[in-house]
C-alpha cells in the first residue's frame, strides 16, 4: 500500500523556511542550519522523482559515487580491506539505513477492535532506535517513547516499535522524527490522543563539532488528551522523566 504523508504544516524554526536549497556550496547559512540541526518541513524533503529508480539501480549508482569520495580522500580501492566498501555502503543505504525512504517498506499494520474495552493510556517504552542526521550523515542513537488512548482501536505491540523503525531509517532531525512517528499514529489508531517522546544522542555532536559526549536531545509531542498535564505527568512517570 502506497500512501503519501499527509500535513503540510511546516515547522518554522528562527524564520529559516527551507529556502535555502539553492545556496552555493560554502554558504555560511548552510553550516549554521547543519549545526543547528534546524528542521524545514514535517515531511522528509523528497524530491518527485525518488522512486523512479529501483533499488538496484540506486545501489550502483550510490557504489560508483562512494568510490569516487574513498578516492579524493586518497585511499586505495585495490587494497583487499577497502575494495568492497564502495558496495557495502551503498546496500546499506538503500537496504538498511535509509529503507525507510521508501513508503513500500512501511510495516503493514492491522487495526484490531479493543475488545477489552481498555480505554486506559497504553504506553511503549525505550524503544531503541539508529537513525542518521541528514545534516552529517552520521548516527543518532536513542529511545523513544510512545503512549495512546485507544479510540476503539488498537494495533499490535510491536507495529509501534516497526513505526519508530521505519520513520528513523530516513535522514532525519530528531524534531521530525518525533513529528512523523505521532502524526502517522495518529492516523493508524484513529485518534488524536498520542504521545511521543525521544531522547537521543547525535554522533555529530559527539564527535565533530563541540564534541560534546555527555549531552543529549529530548523532543516531544503531545496531541489530544496529552495535552491535559496530569494525563502528561502519569505518561512522564511511566517512562522515568517526571522529577
Ligand atoms: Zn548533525
Amino acid at each position: 500500500m502506497k500512501r503519501k504523508e499527509t500535513s503540510s504544516n511546516t515547522l518554522l524554526v528562527n524564520g529559516t523556511n527551507g529556502q535555502n536549497g539553492h545556496h552555493g556550496q560554502h554558504d555560511h547559512s548552510i553550516d549554521v542550519i547543519g549545526d543547528d540541526h534546524i528542521s524545514t518541513s514535517i515531511n522528509t524533503p523528497l524530491r518527485p522523482d525518488a522512486f523512479e529508480k529501483d533499488d538496484d539501480l540506486k545501489i550502483e549508482l550510490i557504489s560508483k559515487h562512494f568510490r569516487e569520495i574513498m578516492q579524493i580522500l586518497g585511499l586505495d580501492l585495490t587494497d583487499d580491506s577497502l575494495q568492497g566498501t564502495p558496495l557495502r555502503v551503498a546496500k546499506m543505504y538503500v537496504k538498511e539505513v535509509f529503507s525507510g525512504l521508501n513508503p513500500d517498506n512501511r510495516p503493514d499494520i492491522k487495526l484490531f477492535e479493543n475488545k477489552y474495552k481498555y480505554n486506559e493510556m497504553l504506553v511503549e517504552k525505550d524503544i531503541t532506535f539508529h537513525s542518521n542526521c541528514e545534516h552529517h550523515f552520521v548516527p543518532i542513537v536513542g529511545k523513544s517513547h510512545v503512549a495512546y488512548i485507544s479510540s476503539g482501536k488498537v494495533i499490535g505491540l510491536s507495529k509501534i516499535n516497526r513505526i519508530v523503525q521505519y520513520y528513523a531509517k530516513r535522514p532525519q532531525v530528531q524534531e521530525r522524527l518525533t513529528v512523523q512517528i505521532a502524526k502517522d499514529l495518529m492516523e493508524t489508531l484513529e485518534t488524536e490522543d498520542i504521545a511521543v517522546v525521544i531522547d537521543a544522542e547525535h554522533m555529530c555532536v559527539q564527535m565533530r563539532g563541540v564534541e560534546d559526549t555527555q549531552s543529549s536531545t529530548v523532543t516531544s509531542y503531545y496531541s489530544g488528551k496529552f495535552e491535559n498535564l496530569d494525563v502528561r505527568r502519569e505518561f512522564l512517570t511511566y517512562i522515568g522523566l517526571n522529577a
